[in-house]
């Protein structure tokens, strides 16, 4: 299987910051690497415009709903239409900021799918949670939530991103990945065969480290993929280790 190097813009890079990235992102010459891309809505169509024909574009977030009158919202069919493959749901900014909740993530799920979007959809433990020894209830309960709907979608990831190593610089260690990711795997059942990614603090120092560990598939990288040298020495990473 390819590694997945996957980059969380958050509400970073407008359309014009978006375009001068992706014209300078050297993306790896291997086919071992997959890069994807998460730009704010309004960036899109510019990253599009400039991205390297082997980066792949998704929307950050979406509205269940086909359309409505739902001010502020953009759904999957729209983002479908702008040129997006992907789509990053249930994020624990989503799930903590803005009190998105496991029932509002199995909906966009499905409307992920129905659009023909990739779902790549986050969890997580909060530290209260791990501390508690509740990571297994936990992630059993948000992949539970959303597992069903994957019925109707051709490919989808899953992204362990522990919510006390998100933007932190706490990370979690190889072997608290791996049983997490194994957790999570589980919890897929039939839909196991995808890949699961790790997010949380990933750096070009530690993405190695990561990405050998077992039932790790790739990295979802917030802030250190905002400058795009940063980003290409972590997909550099992922090319030794992509089996
Ligand atoms: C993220 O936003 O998904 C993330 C993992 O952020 P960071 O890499 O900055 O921790």
């Amino acid at each position: 299987m390819t590694k997945v190097v996957a980059a969380n813009w958050k509400m970073h890079h407008g359309p014009r910051e978006a375009a001068g990235f992706l014209t300078r992102y050297a993306a790896p010459a291997s086919s071992r690497v997959r890069t994807l891309v998460f730009p704010p809505h309004l960036s899109i169509a510019s990253a599009l415009r400039c991205a390297p024909a082997a980066v792949e574009i998704g929307v950050q977030n979406i509205h269940w709903e086909r359309s409505g009158a739902l001010t502020g919202e953009v759904s999957a069919e729209m983002a479908r239409e702008a040129g997006a493959t992907l789509a990053l749901i249930g994020h624990s900014e989503r799930r903590h900021l803005f009190g998105e909740s496991d029932a509002d993530v199995e909906r966009k799920v499905r409307a992920a799918a129905r659009a023909g979007l990739v779902p790549v959809v986050c969890v997580g433990e909060l530290v209260e949670e791990r501390r508690a020894g509740k990571l297994n209830e936990v992630l059993r309960r948000q992949v539970g939530a959303f597992v069903d709907a994957l019925a109707g979608a051709k490919e989808w990831m899953v992204a362990y991103e522990p919510v006390w190593a998100i933007g932190t610089g706490e990370t979690a260690t190889p072997a608290d990945a791996t049983e997490a990711h194994s957790i999570v795997r589980a919890a897929l059942g039939d839909r196991s065969g995808c890949p699961i990614l790790y997010g949380g603090s990933v750096k070009p120092a530690n993405a190695r480290a990561l990405m050998e560990a077992a039932e790790v598939d790739g990295v979802l990288v917030g802030g250190a993929s905002l400058d795009p040298v940063v980003l290409a020495r972590i997909a550099e990473a992922a090319i030794p280790v992509a089996p």
